[in-house]
């Protein structure tokens, strides 16, 4: 079993994400949109060492270094744990799933969610809406919390502002969050809903 502490102090030095922040990732950074340890670990870039493919899963996670393109649409696609695989694929696709290194592709027309070798899973084969490949306008884009684009339109109407990502910051901070098995990505979504209130606000 994976026993693994979810906090931002674990995260930020294991997970080591480079993204955007680099090593400022690591520090919340006050005033800025960059957010917190938690939101470093949406980088695409994860290491794990000393696993091996296969045996360990699933109880260690795989390699998420390697990007590969997505089979559907050729798109390059970011790894993704295989737990939040297993985590949100339906009952029917988890019966076919194997062990593997696995990869989420984001491309709005593309059916492909996850995919791994010769293994494909499609928006049907998950039990959620993957935002991204859904229509602009009510989606949630954040899977633990339930912000979601409708709401911070009517917020943004009333008060002029969305404060969404304050309030995921806030659940961030009390260690709420299960973006590995929640969010599709796998990922933080404080940065998809950043993205959000912008997109809702032009
Ligand atoms: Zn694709």
């Amino acid at each position: 079993m994976r026993t693994r502490p979810i906090d931002a102090a674990w995260t930020a030095e294991t997970w080591g994400w480079p993204r955007g922040t680099g090593i400022m990732g690591r520090r919340p950074l006050r005033g800025s949109d960059r957010g917190s340890d938690h939101t470093a670990r949406t980088g695409p870039s994860v290491h794990f060492s000393g696993h091996t493919e296969g045996v360990t899963e699933p109880c260690c996670p795989p390699d998420l270094t390697t990007r590969s393109a997505c089979p559907q649409c050729g798109a390059v696609a970011t790894p993704v744990d295989s737990l939040t695989v297993r985590a949100l694929v339906t009952p029917s696709a988890l019966k076919r799933f194997l062990p593997g290194s696995f990869c989420f592709c984001a491309t709005p027309a593309c059916g492909t969610v996850y995919f791994s070798g010769g293994q494909q899973y499609l928006t049907t084969d998950v039990g959620v809406p993957v935002w991204q490949k859904e229509p602009f306008g009510e989606r949630a884009v954040c899977y633990c919390f339930g912000e979601n684009e409708a709401d911070m339109r009517r917020e943004i109407a009333a008060t002029g502002a969305s404060a969404a990502a304050a309030r995921v910051r806030e659940h961030i901070a009390a260690k709420r969050c299960a973006c590995e098995i929640r969010n599709p990505r796998g990922v933080c979504c404080l940065a998809d809903v950043i993205a959000a209130v912008k997109r809702v606000q032009a």
